[in-house]
């Protein structure tokens, strides 16, 4: 798969992906706004290639990179190798969410609730009962088949990244949780998408947070999965405040334990 460099609609900066949604016809994409190609550059991409001139060689060097972290985005001339890695790092590929034998061992180690790791076990098995799924199972046997919407907002495809990530008040959940505990400001769909992939290479938590990028993760879709439910069950509402405060309170229990489980190691040593 070829890396893809385009200018984020939303943000202005280059950012680089290596995913399947913008490989879908770029038309499609740009119709949705989710970003647009420098003039110069959507010619290049139809030629494969065109010699820069100085002007847009000089116009390419000054363009800000996104690299999600804090402070004024750094220009391709002038940013450092840390800049450029965290800029050229991309969510994983589809290959690599299966996981490598030191990343599922830490994951089975991870002081998370039990729950919580059978939720993200399960949907790395994908084995998650979303709107498209119930559909395929039970649609066959001649009934009238489940329907594939989702029940909170009413999309058309409840399929597992709408379940999970990007359900509007789910998806506002996952970003502000993860832009309040993690040195990254921006996440795209793709990047929350990746984000059950064992890895956790995009989560960086904040140093004043006592806390891993595991049980970060673990605490948001642990709260998304059970509002998601008392939804479905109880006719509980939806809603954003409710996923930020659950999700913060358990962030904040998982420190204190691990400031506890800190200090014991330390008066043990003592
Ligand atoms: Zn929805």
């Amino acid at each position: 798969m070829e890396r893809t460099f385009f200018i984020s609609a939303n943000t202005g900066l280059l950012e680089t992906r290596m995913d399947l949604r913008l490989h879908q016809p770029y038309q499609q994409a740009q119709a949705r706004r989710q970003f647009t190609f420098l003039p110069e550059l959507e010619q290049a991409r139809r030629v494969r290639s065109i010699p820069l001139g100085d002007d847009l060689a000089r116009r390419i060097q000054a363009i800000p990179l996104g690299t999600g972290q804090q402070g004024p985005p750094p220009l391709l001339e002038s940013a450092n190798s840390k800049e450029i890695r965290l800029f050229l790092q991309s969510p994983p590929t589809e290959k690599e969410r299966h996981g490598t034998p030191p990343q599922w061992s830490k994951f089975w180690k991870a002081h998370i609730p039990h729950k919580a790791r059978t939720i993200w076990w399960r949907t790395l098995q994908e084995k998650i009962p979303t709107g498209v799924l119930r559909n395929r199972i039970w649609g066959g046997n001649g009934a009238d088949p489940p329907s594939t919407r989702c029940r909170i907002c009413d999309h058309a495809q409840e399929d597992l990244p709408h379940f999970l990530f990007l359900c509007p008040c789910k998806r506002e959940v996952w970003e502000t949780i993860l832009t309040e505990h993690t040195t990254k400001l921006h996440w795209t769909d793709e990047e929350l998408c990746s984000l059950m992939a064992l890895d956790c290479r995009l989560i960086r938590p904040r140093k004043r947070f006592n806390i891993t990028a595991i049980q970060i993760t673990a605490s948001i879709l642990l709260w998304i999965w059970s509002l998601h439910w008392a939804f479905i069950f109880d006719e509980v509402s939806f809603s954003t405040p409710a996923g930020l405060s659950a999700a913060r309170r358990h962030i904040n229990t998982l420190i204190a334990q691990n400031q506890y489980r800190k200090e014991r190691k330390e008066h043990a040593l003592q």
